[in-house]
């Protein structure tokens, strides 16, 4: 299969003309303003476009221009960008940014070394407003485009900033102010993270479509579910509310899931919008931890369970909101949020004693009917399920004795689905914020659909959704009959 980039985005430049116009682009074209396309650059990182245009429209009401902003304060400039991702620090860039312009009179300067110097302002940043707002040549190499570049297999790289460093050898000149705009519309629109619709796309016979799981075409979801197979997904949210800011709701719209188990909600019901309370097509079941802002799981479901068991029976873990189990009729769904053994293994005895009391609940589920058990369970399980197993043994995750209880766990006769599957290395569900973890690859995967083993044959396939962004985790799924 030959892959020629130039026909690949004249065909995408012609695909998405019909598509939504990222926010930054529009905004550039509507005033022509690099003040404008830098402050909404700035706003738009990780946060949706519509929030990004309407946070945009509310500040630049108040500001119009360097001097306007120059005179808000941070608490008023984080009340008009609200609800932004990572809205307080942007606030503090901002408010730094009118003192920082001075060094450029005042003036938005136009090449990349000169912004990188501004707060707020990284190499993806500067690209997008070299680009955009100056018409210079520049290449902007943001998630879409890092992530179809290597899909297409045009780069083979692990960092955005790697991406770009080939591109600026490789990617024709004429194709560097384009391509940003061309591969984020794409990107939202066909080549989604979650799901890539491959069924529809354009260039669906030239793409190698190197690491994707393509959607199942609403054709062939429809045929299996005909079949019975019911597609579960598990993922370790790391805070509801932050999530519903990074585009939750349409996530799982995306993903469109039988049923959905969360962990680490961070939150009570009565704190929740109704849009996460009530996503259409779902009933939805909280246990939340006593105390606030902690732990917490909880489970959306297409169907309508037989019962709802709230926490194992036992006070200590009950209180911080770590399992919540759905009965159908012929299985059972425990979604479990597991202690985390904590710095200094403060908590290892704790979590070891949940471990055990667990295990003894999903037994005596195990006797009746199937058990499906998914969630966090902290702990990777062996060498292969982390990047870097030697510098971490002894490490809350990787303590002999979690991944003892590990081992114990699957002797008692649970399959981990996963690697029913997938037997190679470098598959990762978790990745720390620090140190660029995730674009490097240096992850661990400890998020697990189990079953019991005498439902081996009902398990039909498993997977761990990388692309989908909003947590420290990733979902992970498991496709079930
Ligand atoms: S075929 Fe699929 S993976 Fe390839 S570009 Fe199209 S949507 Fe993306």
């Amino acid at each position: 299969m030959t892959f020629h980039i130039d026909f690949i985005l004249k065909t995408l430049e012609k695909e998405v003309s019909g598509y939504a116009v990222p926010i930054v682009d529009l905004i550039a074209v509507q005033t022509k303003d690099p003040f404008k396309v830098l402050v909404a650059t700035i706003l738009s990182a990780r946060t949706k476009d519509e929030t990004t245009a309407r946070a945009s429209a509310r500040l630049f009401k108040k500001a119009d221009d360097v001097d306007g902003l120059s005179r808000l304060s941070e608490a008023e400039i984080a009340k008009l960008i609200y609800p932004v991702g990572f809205y307080k620090n942007k606030a503090r860039y901002l408010t730094k940014l009118p003192e920082a312009l001075q060094a450029f009179s005042g003036e938005v300067p136009d090449d990349i070394d000169s912004l990188v110097t501004l707060p707020g302002v990284g190499r993806k940043t500067a690209n997008l407003v070299v680009c955009i707002a100056f018409g210079k040549p520049a290449i902007c190499v943001d998630t879409h485009v890092h992530r179809i570049m290597n899909i297409w297999g045009y780069v083979d790289t692990k960092t955005p900033l790697q991406t770009e460093k080939i591109l600026r050898a490789k990617l024709p000149t004429k194709h560097w102010l384009r391509v940003n705009s061309i591969l984020v519309a794409f990107g939202q629109g066909t080549c989604r993270p979650v799901g890539p619709h491959c069924d529809s796309c354009v260039i669906q016979e030239y793409c190698p479509q190197i690491g994707v799981t393509p959607r199942k075409s609403p054709q062939a979801r429809q045929k299996a579910r005909s079949a019975g197979i019911k597609k579960f997904i598990s993922w370790n949210v790391n805070g509801i509310r932050a999530i519903e800011k990074k585009g939750f709701v349409e996530i799982v719209r995306e993903m469109d899931p039988d049923i959905l188990a969360l962990q680490e909600i961070k939150a009570q019901p009565e704190q929740l919008s109704q849009n996460l309370i009530n996503i259409d097509g779902y009933q939805s079941f909280w246990h939340s931890a006593v105390r606030k802002g902690y732990s917490g799981v909880a489970v959306y479901s297409r169907e309508e369970p037989l019962h709802v068991y709230y926490g194992i029976d036992q006070k200590e873990f009950d209180e911080e909101g770590r399992v919540l189990t759905l009965e159908f009729a012929d299985f059972f769904l425990v979604n479990v949020y597991f202690p985390n053994a904590a710095y200094g293994l403060k908590r290892l005895d704790y979590k070891l004693n949940f471990n055990r009391r667990l295990l003894d609940f999903t037994n005596d589920l195990a006797d009746k009917k199937s058990v499906v058990i998914c969630g966090d369970f902290n702990v990777a399980h062996k060498a292969i399920d982390l990047k870097n197993p030697k510098n971490n043994i002894n490490n809350p995750g990787f303590t002999p004795e979690e991944r003892a209880w590990m081992d114990k766990f699957i002797e008692s006769g649970y399959l981990d689905t996963f690697r029913k599957f997938h037997s190679g290395p470098n598959h990762y569900s978790w990745w720390s914020y620090r140190f660029n973890a995730r674009a490097k690859g240096i992850g661990w995967r400890i998020d697990y659909f189990c079953v019991d083993k005498k439902s081996e044959d009902r398990i039909k396939s498993a997977a761990i959704l990388k692309d989908v962004m909003g947590s420290d985790h990733c979902p992970v799924i498991l496709d079930f009959k």
